[in-house]
């Protein structure tokens, strides 16, 4: 719940408190003031929403669709502002954008996907944040580029932005996907342990384009230890002008929230910290135990390798490789590993027995190579 009365100042509060997430929400796009003001209302009334957002200027894709009703809603923002005790946050994507939600006061900016993707952009726009604090989200490229996303938050707080917000929203890809914006959980977590000072919050409604899958994907967000979620809230999604199959009413958006499993890093009061301990200590034990047998493996391989050496063969043998395949596979559907697991692992296996193998056939020639005595 709000601690603060100026919510913005007292975010980091919220993300270091841990105790429940930060909530970003509001419609896709501001489209009439009475929309922007019954949607303000609603989610003032809900009492989750510490931040309300709103695109007015919006980057589609194509051409001829709606593309925001622009300026004109900042006056609707701050309206709703300050009728309903709610900051407001925007999309920027030109110094433009950035110069009129200063001039007018906006509380938080947001950098959309579009726009990260852009050395150009950013550094743009980061010249006109100089000499300012206003809080900025950074949400991810569109492309799954983590050094162009940790790019743009280095930009932003070269130019004295200190409270940044990285949001997770997905990247595209081509294929079928059962997301808009496939998660790829592994970007926001490398980023996650490359920048820890930086708070992150997931976007469900962009990653998955459809309202059923919000919840589960809110739900991996937190159990991940994200800070926060921005969800988009309309008053009638069906009839949004823009992203209508993803946005919730600001009712199920409180529906929503409440199903939610919160944790923390530390857990409850009162949980058995030791009872953490010992099963730590039991993976580091495993570990432990599978990195020597991978070793003891990669060894037993190098003596394949001698053997072929002696004998002329060569190290790509199809047939033994699909029997492993097909072995491993039933193994481990066995003791429950998935069968993406297992090919991810089994590739991994083989390339490094290649390696080594390809090594012991060529040590001879490599012994006397200027490259190897350098070694
Ligand atoms: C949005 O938040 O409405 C938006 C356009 O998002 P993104 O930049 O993630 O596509
Ligand atoms: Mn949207």
């Amino acid at each position: 719940m709000l601690e603060s009365d100026n919510p913005i100042a007292s975010l980091s509060d919220w993300w270091y408190s841990r105790n429940h997430p930060a909530i970003i929400a509001g419609p896709c796009s501001a489209e009439t003031r009475d929309q922007v003001l019954k949607t303000a209302a609603l989610l003032a009334e809900g009492k989750q929403t510490h931040l309300m957002r709103a695109g007015i200027w919006k980057p589609r894709t194509r051409p001829d669709s709606f593309e925001g009703v622009g300026e004109q809603a900042i006056p609707w923002l701050l309206e709703a502002r300050d009728t309903y005790g709610l900051p407001v946050c925007v999309e920027v994507a030109t110094t433009q954008h950035v110069e009129r939600c200063l001039k007018a006061g906006i509380d938080a900016l947001w950098i959309g996907a579009r726009t990260t993707v852009n050395p150009f952009s950013v550094q743009e726009i980061a010249d006109v944040l100089r000499g300012t604090d206003i809080p900025v989200l950074i949400k991810n490229p569109v492309n799954p580029d983590l050094q162009l996303w940790i790019g743009a938050i280095e930009r932003i707080r070269k130019a004295g932005i200190s409270r940044m917000i990285a949001i997770h929203r997905g990247f595209s890809s081509s294929g079928k996907s059962l997301y808009r914006n496939r998660p790829m959980w592994e970007i926001p977590i490398a980023l996650m342990s490359e920048m820890p000072e930086i708070p992150i919050f997931c976007d469900p409604s962009h990653i998955t384009g459809k309202r059923d899958l919000l919840l589960s994907v809110a739900q991996r967000a937190m159990d991940l230890g994200m800070h926060g979620l921005m969800i988009e809230s309309h008053i009638d999604p069906d009839h949004a002008w823009s992203d209508a199959a993803q946005q919730i009413t600001p009712h199920q958006l409180n529906d929503l929230l409440r199903q939610l499993n919160i944790r923390s890093v530390s857990g409850k009061e009162g949980s058995d910290e030791n009872a953490l301990i010992a099963l730590r200590s039991r993976i580091d034990k495993i570990d432990e135990e599978i990195i020597h047998l991978i070793g003891q493996r990669m060894m037993v391989a190098g003596e394949i390798g001698e053997f072929k050496k002696e004998h002329d063969i060569t190290i790509l043998q199809l047939e033994r490789w699909k029997e492993i395949g097909i072995t491993r596979t039933q193994w481990a559907k066995d003791v429950g590993l998935s069968a993406d697991f297992i090919e991810h692992y089994l590739d991994q296996i083989h390339e490094e027995s290649i390696r080594r193998q390809t090594e012991v056939m060529n040590y001879e020639r490599d012994k006397t190579s200027p490259k190897s005595n350098q070694q």
